[in-house]
């Protein structure tokens, strides 16, 4: 007896049967119970889903004539009448198949349609099953669609396709439409579980689980891939053997790729890819599965009890999800998968794989320390080396001063920051505006006032003022106080206090401000409530025009200032961070990439 293909001997013979597509059975079940039926079905969905299959159920339901000849449209088809065991043969003569891939002139439709207008042979339905219908050339839809306005009663159509935008309008608007869903893995894993056992052929539930995965959603696919394993396993299915016919990339690889990320060990990575090299396995694969652990990762921090808590690879994903940020679990995956696709244009395949991981190692976050970093306790700061050996790179250093934390870490990574993280001292940048446009203001007196800061000079040094110190004190109870509109706190910030009697009644204060839109009335009378309301007593607020030498907000610039130097000084004079630059010759320190916290 010839072998029969899986994917052909378990085609489901009926609804019943079928798995994975629960809404579309219970939808034409009862559809075919209450008889309330449609002329046309379009059932849209990837390959291997079940668009075929449903449509000969669909077929054998409304021409089943029971085992005892007697019954009617049944959504439960005897499977052994005439018209049963006809359609499942593929010899039924009101019942035809078309593919449209391959059919897509006029000329295939027109005959078909042709044959529309005679009533059916044998059973009570003509049923015209088009697959890949949206192939159809416009000419073909144009002639289609006349029947399937005014169809005849004994007519149906089940029109399939893996691409229903490319369906006219005009033709989807006619169809009753469902869509396929891909299949879970698990349900797959399942079904091919229970055709094992009764094909008693022995399998490994780690072997069922890679061809599951493998079939990305097609039941078909998986069968097929089934029927593969075990001509390659001779007879049963070791998941050392599935691994191997697949290419799959044992998760280990994966795993230890993705502990080497985390504490940006770039010797380790190139040694994942050597190591794979080494056992011929594939690069394609290698990044297939660290896509599909990222994804597991990423729901194992976005909802924990999400994940199926029997796979075995639960635990891993659990554990290495703590390891990475969500922002960066979502850039794995996403260099993971582009960087599948760009494996065919790389040198090599296993290059191409370097290339990707060392993209991963360069786009590692610079604030990202691995909850196991090793903190070293004497130690002001720690270095990592993120350079692969013999790699030249460029040194990335992040730090806090050794007053704010003794246990400081420095990470030293490759490139660029990330596009997503901050621009560094974007604040500086903008609380400079004013110090540099002085600069500008003390050259020439006369001409400035009215106007915006001028374009950036170098600023000018910064001479802390008495009254300065006390306006600085004030603007800081009226921020900890939480009662300052923006506005008037930005005009607060960026002013200089250049008179203030706080003995008078109303107490008198006097601001120089260089913005002008900061000098409007609004922005000052609500400082004027604001600081009435902070020193208990009227206040009576002047404004002038001109650049403020000492404000809140330069005095914030220049702490800041300090400690940047401060935290500079603590990375430059570190001991590791020496031995490291003089170990690597190319090392340098990123001018601004060092951060105090
Ligand atoms: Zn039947």
């Amino acid at each position: 007896m010839s072998y029969v293909v899986l994917a052909r001997k378990y085609r489901p013979p009926n609804f019943e049967a079928l798995v994975g597509q629960e809404h579309v059975v219970q939808a034409l079940a009862n559809a075919l119970t209450q008889q309330r039926l449609h002329h046309a079905y379009l059932f849209t969905g990837t390959r291997g889903v079940g668009k075929t299959t449903i449509s000969r159920i669909l077929a054998k339901s409304l021409n089943c004539t029971g085992a005892d000849g007697q019954g009617g449209i049944t959504a439960h088809p005897c499977g052994v009448c005439n018209a049963c065991r006809d359609i499942d043969a593929g010899r039924y003569i009101d019942y035809v198949e078309l593919d449209a891939a391959s059919n897509r002139g006029v000329d295939e439709i027109s005959q078909l349609l042709d044959q529309a207008v005679y009533k059916p042979v044998v059973g009570r339905f003509k049923v015209y099953m088009i697959d890949e219908v949206h192939m159809l050339s416009n000419t073909a839809f144009n002639a289609m669609l006349k029947t399937l306005e005014e169809p005849p009663e004994y007519l149906k159509f089940v029109l399939a396709t893996t691409d229903p935008q490319k369906v006219p309008p005009t033709v989807l608007s006619r169809c009753l439409q469902f869509n396929l869903r891909p299949m879970a893995p698990q349900t797959v894993q399942q079904h091919l579980g229970t055709v094992l056992e009764n094909e008693h052929i022995a399998s490994e539930p780690g072997a069922l689980r890679l061809i599951a995965r493998a079939a990305r959603g097609s039941m078909r696919d998986a069968l097929s891939l089934t029927d593969q394993a075990i001509a390659y396993g001779s007879g049963r299915l070791g998941e050392a053997g599935v691994r191997q016919m697949l290419g799959a990339v044992d998760r280990g690889h994966v795993v230890r790729m993705l502990d080497a990320l985390a504490v940006a060990d770039g010797a380790a990575l190139v040694g994942a890819v050597d190591a794979l090299r080494g056992l011929g396995l594939s690069a394609a694969g290698a990044l297939d599965e660290l896509a599909a652990l990222a994804q597991q990762m990423a729901v194992a921090q976005a909802v924990p009890d999400a994940l199926d808590e029997t796979d075995p690879d639960t635990p891993q994903a659990h554990r290495l999800a703590a390891l990475f940020a969500p922002d960066e679990t979502q850039l794995i995956y996403s260099i993971a998968v582009h960087g599948r696709a760009e494996l065919a244009l790389a040198p090599d395949e296993y290059s191409g794989l370097v290339m990707v991981l060392l993209r991963l190692l360069a786009f590692r976050p610079k604030n990202a320390v691995p909850a196991s970093a090793p903190v070293p306790a004497k130690v002001p700061a720690v270095a990592t080396v993120a350079t692969p050996p013999k790699t030249p790179a460029v040194a990335k250093a992040t730090a806090m001063p050794a007053a704010a934390a003794p246990v400081a870490v420095t990470r030293v990574a490759s490139s660029e920051p990330p596009p997503w993280m901050d621009a560094p001292f974007e604040d500086e940048v903008i609380d400079a505006a004013p110090a540099s446009a002085r600069a500008a203001h003390e050259r020439e007196p006369v001409a400035y006032g009215a106007g915006e800061p001028s374009p950036s000079k170098a600023p000018a040094a910064f001479v802390p003022t008495a009254l300065g110190t006390r306006w600085f004190e004030i603007v800081g109870e009226l921020n900890a106080a939480g009662s300052i509109s923006a506005f008037a706190r930005e005009l607060a910030m960026q002013a200089e206090c250049i008179a203030l009697d706080e003995r008078a009644t109303p107490i008198a204060c006097t601001l120089r401000v260089e913005r002008e839109s900061l000098r409007a009335s609004a922005p000052c009378e609500k400082l004027q409530a604001a600081l009435a309301a902070l020193l208990g007593r009227a206040v009576r607020l002047d404004l002038q025009a001109g650049v403020a030498a000492d404000s809140p907000a330069r005095r914030e610039a220049e702490e800041r200032a300090r400690r940047q130097a401060q935290a500079e000084q603590i990375i430059h004079d570190d001991p590791l961070v020496r031995a490291l630059m003089a170990q690597y010759k190319t090392a340098r320190i990123v001018p601004g990439s060092i951060k105090p916290h």
